[in-house]
Formats: C-alpha cells, structure tokens, sequence
C-alpha cells in the first residue's frame, strides 16, 4: 500500500513537515498530523502582543487548508503513546494509528521542580506564558491590571530554551506597554544565567527607550538561587525577599512528554543525526524542533521550519524514489526592543556526522541608525507572513 508518514506536534516543526510531505510526494505517501488544537496561537510575535502591537486574533492559525487543500489527515487529539516494535501511536481517544515514519515536534515541557514553589498549578497567579495562547493574554491582563509604580518580575530560564532572545524581547514589550500606562512602574528580571542572547543590543536599548525602569539581577548577585511563592505574590532571591505585582515564570525546559514516553530522550532532549533529523535511537522516527537535541541551532520556530524541510525530503526519498536534498539548515531570530526598534541575529549551518553545526552568522551592530532598525522590523513582519504560509498552506 501507500506509505505511512505520522506527524505528532502541528506547530513549526510538525505542520511544516507534514506540509512539505503532502506537497512533494503528490499522493505517493500518506501523511496524518496528530494535534489537538484546532487554533495554533503562534508564540513567535506573542511579545508584540504583550507591547501593544498585535493582536491575539492575528497569531492564530487553523489546519482546514492542510486538510482541505493538501490532504492531509487532521486528526485533533494526543498522542500518548508510541508502540516503537509494533509502529504505532496510541491516541488519547484509544484510536491507535500505524506508521512506516513517525516524525515528533512536540515542542517543549517544563522541568518539575525547577523554581521552587512554582509548579503548573501555580500558572495562573505566575503565568509562563511560554506556550502559544491565553497564558499570554492572562499576562498581559495581569500587566495592564498592575498598580501604579508596582513591580513586574520575570524569573528567566536557564539554557538551553526554546528562544534564547524570547524573554528579553518579552522585557522590552512590557516596558513598552509600561512606559505608556505606568511609567512608575519597575521591571525586575531574575536570571540565572551569566549572560544571554543579544545582550548588548538589549541592553543599549533599554537604555535608550526604557532608562532606569529595568535591573537585571544575574547568577553572581543570587539569580541562580530563587524561591517563588505564588498565593502570596512572593519572590526570594537568595533570601532577600520581595513583593512583586506580576511574575512572569519561565521555567527551565525538556523535550515535550510524548518524546520521553516514547523513549527517544537521553536526559532532557532527544539526540537525532543531523543530515535528516532521524533519532539516534529508532531510524524510523524522526525528531524536529525544540524537542530535539541537534547541536548548535537556536529552538526557534525558524530552525524548526529549517529542520522539517530537511526531514521531510529525506522521508520522501525512503519511502518513495523522490530525490533527497542536501542536508543545509538556516535560522534567523529578530527582536524587538521598541515600536520600529528591531534587531536581528542568525546563522547558517551544514550536517556533520556529530551535530548540526554552525558555519557562518551576523548580528545587529550597536548604534544602529532609525532606518536600519525599522528595516530590520519590517524584515520580521515579512517573515512571520512567510513562515506561517509554510506551516498551514
Ligand atoms: P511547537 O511550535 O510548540 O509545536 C508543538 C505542537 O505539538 C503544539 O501545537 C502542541 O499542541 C503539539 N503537541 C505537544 N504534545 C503533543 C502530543 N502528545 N500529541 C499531539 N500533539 C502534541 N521562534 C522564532 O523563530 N522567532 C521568534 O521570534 C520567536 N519568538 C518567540 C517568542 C516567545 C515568547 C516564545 C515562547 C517562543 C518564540 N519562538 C520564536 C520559539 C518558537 O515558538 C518555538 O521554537 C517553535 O514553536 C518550536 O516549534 P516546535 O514544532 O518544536 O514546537
């Protein structure tokens, strides 16, 4: 019969493989996306919204054009578990669906226990707000809602995360959003971390834009060693205790669940061989995106993209006789620190035996001029529209 491609995960990674699947083999494999979203609220571009710039309506996304359009089979439910022997996936519904390749991208789970006091109970008064959809909009209601000069605090996550830039990008969308409705207010970020993506360019900015509303406390000053205590609406950083207003907590992170449970993880990622992103522990299954442990690529919805074009040739070229490309990977992230303020870093990367490894890459320089910047801005709204016509058709 026709081959059997199973997509688990129909974010970056998924919905783009899945896509590319339908789209080169014309009918020669069949391919199922197992997702149980029917709206995916991107989180790339979820900080705009939190600085006023998006809306939440504008960062969703349906799969009736993969279905419609492309044929895919849309099936909305988990996967629970994967029968690697028998080539199966157990869905929540007790369905189970056979495969010939399996490809996850699950995306990323939290770390049990990684800030003390917090756990995913506690997201409601400490929203992450890390994964796509109403925790970035109880954020922000929570941002708007802070008293006048009241403290909004950020625990950042330790490497390595999906979006290195992401929480800084966040700091600066909430000191935008700020600075219009509460001047007074304070920015506190906890950060475990020695330093961080994009540091300078963030810092120069914060400067400009946001002077003396923002202090980063890191690793040497007790960032690495903070309590959190969410019914009272308190932080502790190596014992000095604070009341904060708004707390954002973004816990340190490990492949999505479906990838442990399928025992395809060595510690907290999923190993896979870089020139066609299959795991380094089942041939037949392949891993992309934040789940994966690749080597030197950033998570970010760009590499994902990036990596499921590779994969989904080289599953095309097992199953069927369609030519495989060579294994080349690419990923760009822009920030935004201000209204038209953008920046950017990125890199290009080729297959080695080891890892996915870096070959070349540029970053925004400081004292960048106006122009330049919102360019870099503009840059980004083109790709949004471009990555998200990839995932969904
Ligand atoms: P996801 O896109 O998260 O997709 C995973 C999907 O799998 C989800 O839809 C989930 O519902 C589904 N799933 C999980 N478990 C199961 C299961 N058991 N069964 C079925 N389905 C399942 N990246 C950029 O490139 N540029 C940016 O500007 C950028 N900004 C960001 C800003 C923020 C605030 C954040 C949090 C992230 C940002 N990212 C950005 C990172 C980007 O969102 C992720 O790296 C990207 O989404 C990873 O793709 P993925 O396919 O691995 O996971």
């Amino acid at each position: 019969g026709v081959p059997r491609v199973v997509v688990v995960g129909g974010g970056a990674g998924g919905a783009t493989a899945a896509r590319y699947l339908a789209l080169e083999s014309g009918g020669a494999v069949e391919v199922t996306l197992i997702e149980p979203s029917r709206s995916y609220f991107t989180c790339f571009f979820s900080n705009l919204y939190i600085g006023g710039l998006r809306d939440m309506q504008s960062l969703g996304h349906g799969y009736g054009t993969l279905a419609a359009e492309y044929g895919i089979n849309v099936v909305h439910d988990w996967a629970v578990a994967v029968d690697r022997d028998a080539r199966v996936v157990a869905l929540a519904s007790g369905a189970s669906v056979p495969y010939d390749r399996l490809i996850l991208s699950p995306g990323i789970d939290f770390k049990n226990g990684a800030v003390p006091g917090w756990d995913v109970t506690a997201q409601d008064d400490m929203p992450h707000a890390y994964r796509g959809g109403t925790q970035a909009e109880l954020l922000k209601s929570q941002i708007l809602a802070m008293p006048e000069g009241g403290t909004f605090a950020m625990i950042a996550p330790p490497d390595p995360y999906r979006c290195p830039p992401g929480p800084y990008e966040r700091i600066s969308m909430v000191a935008t959003t700020l600075k219009a409705m509460n001047p007074r207010a304070k920015i506190l970020i906890v950060d475990p971390k020695e330093g961080f993506s994009k540091q300078a360019l963030f810092e120069e900015g914060w400067q400009r834009h946001y002077g003396g509303m923002i202090e980063r406390i890191g690793p040497d000053f007790g960032g690495a060693a903070v309590s959190v205590d969410p019914a009272a609406m308190r932080i502790d950083i190596d014992g000095i205790v604070e009341d904060v207003d708004v707390c954002n907590v973004i816990p340190a992170q490990r492949a999505g669940r479906v990838a442990h449970e399928a025992g395809l993880t060595e510690g907290d990622w999923a190993p896979v061989n870089a020139a066609d992103m299959s795991s380094r522990l089942d041939p037949a299954v392949h891993v992309l995106g934040d789940a994966a442990a690749q080597g030197d690529m950033p998570k970010s919805a760009f590499s994902a993209n990036s990596q499921a074009r590779v994969c989904a040739s080289a599953v095309l070229g097992a199953l069927t006789d369609a030519r495989v490309f060579p294994a080349v990977y690419a990923n760009t992230c822009w920030s935004l620190i201000a209204p038209d303020d953008g920046v950017k870093v990125g890199a290009s990367y080729e297959a080695t035996e080891e890892k996915i490894a870096r070959v070349d890459g540029f970053i925004s320089e400081l004292g960048e001029d106006a122009e330049t910047r919102a360019d870099t801005y503009r840059e980004s709204l083109g790709w949004y529209d471009e990555i998200t016509a990839d995932m969904f058709g």
